[in-house]
């Protein structure tokens, strides 16, 4: 399983509809300061579900829609979808290919899809457990994570083994039966 492309609208710096190719292999991003380079790992880490907008160096969510500039009028809504080459079938979904995409407006309506059909957080959640890819992966290893997790609490820490061996999604069963 690959990351293939991301597509970027209205997405902070990003007000053009963009799609950045990946290949399978090392891509390296190279801009000058300013130029949106992290605005790409954010729309990673927002597409699959982050809620935290200082996550996203925002102080509120709708922080990521395009806000205008001196010539350019703001956009009423941010769109990201990541496609994922799954023909390893890594992900569990009868696909070879997985688009997940997220639009919000500023309104604060919002939805996610998977491969186009609307579906809830949760799914998106469910479908990255025990992959490291979910928001709560080590997919993105953002600036001061490793310390983080060096000095992180004992709990902190097991929840990057339990991801790593996959028994994430039962967990969450388990706590979810409980509650009923
Ligand atoms: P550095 O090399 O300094 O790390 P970078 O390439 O990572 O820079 P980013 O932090 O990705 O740069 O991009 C910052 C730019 O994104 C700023 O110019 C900021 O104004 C712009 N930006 C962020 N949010 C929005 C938004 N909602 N609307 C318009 N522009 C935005
Ligand atoms: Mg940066």
């Amino acid at each position: 399983m690959y990351l293939k492309s991301i597509e970027v609208h209205g997405f902070k710096s990003f007000a053009n509809k963009i799609v950045l190719d990946f290949h399978n292999g090392i891509t390296g991003i190279v801009g000058p300061n300013g130029s949106g380079k992290s605005n790409v790992s954010d729309a990673v880490r927002w597409v699959l579900g982050e809620q935290r907008a200082k996550q996203l160096r925002g102080s509120s969510m709708q922080d990521v829609i395009f806000a205008g500039t001196e010539n350019r009028k703001p956009l009423s809504y941010a769109y990201v979808a990541i496609t994922l080459d799954n023909s390893d079938h890594m992900l569990d979904i009868d696909f070879k290919e997985v688009t997940v995409a997220r639009r919000v407006y500023r309104s604060g309506e919002s939805e996610y899809l998977i491969n186009g059909s609307p579906c809830r957080l949760k799914d998106v959640q469910e479908l990255f457990y025990d992959t490291g890819i979910g928001k709560e992966g080590y997919s993105i290893i953002g600036q001061g994570q490793i310390e983080r997790i060096l000095n992180g609490r004992p709990e902190e820490r097991r929840e990057l083994f339990d991801e790593a061996a996959g028994i994430v999604k039962y967990k969450r069963r388990k706590v979810a039966a409980q509650k009923k």
